[in-house]
């Protein structure tokens, strides 16, 4: 296994089970602790795992500002907003890549800037040039369907391998989005999905 394939394996346990200790880790990636460690590093910088009493966890909210989704109106609870800024010079937040591509969508002749995070560096990254993996089976507990944001394609492409989903760019996917919202299949977030 390569290091990101560990990294992904690491995130999916994280994600099914709250947090791991590393022995525990070590033990099941049948690496060294040390190659744990080494493994984990990059996420701890990038704070998308934080060490607890029991080893290590999904980091949890960012901010804590009590802001809600302008698109959804939900709370803003997820480590991956999404801000769109308009030529007026007003920040919008929005919960999650979904509602910022639909509220980009709604919005677009006002939007100067929209920005994402990397799902996996947690940097900050244009959306218009991030790559959009959709359906992975990944749950953010935030809308469905959900879009994670890469920067690079590779590493789209690498998290897709071990999660599934389909890789998009930025037009692609408000277009998907926008076209399963207006299915049956709709989205708890919002209701009238019919325009
Ligand atoms: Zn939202
Ligand atoms: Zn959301």
């Amino acid at each position: 296994m390569l290091p990101i394939e560990r990294r992904q394996q690491l995130l999916k346990w994280l994600n099914q089970e709250g947090s791991l200790a590393i022995t525990e880790i070590s033990n099941r990636l049948k690496v060294s602790e040390m190659t744990v460690y080494r493994d984990i590093k990059p996420l701890l910088d990038e704070k998308v795992v934080i060490k607890t009493s029991r080893g290590i966890s999904l980091a949890p909210i960012l901010n804590g500002s009590s802001n809600s989704c302008s698109y959804c109106l939900k709370e803003m609870n997820n480590r991956h907003p999404v801000q769109i800024i308009t030529y007026d010079l007003r920040v919008e937040q929005l919960c999650c890549p979904h509602c910022g591509l639909l509220r980009y969508k709604d919005i677009e002749k006002d939007v100067s800037q929209i920005i994402c995070r990397d799902f996996l560096q947690n940097s900050t990254i244009s959306a218009k040039i991030a790559y959009y993996l959709m359906d992975a089976d990944f749950n953010l507990n935030c809308c469905q369907p959900q879009v994670l944001t890469f920067e690079s394609l590779k590493q789209a492409e690498q998290f897709q391998k071990g999660f599934g989903g389909v890789v998009l760019l930025f037009e692609e996917a408000i277009t998907e989005i926008h076209k399963r919202m207006n299915g049956s299949t709709g989205c708890s977030c919002k209701k009238d999905s019919t325009i």
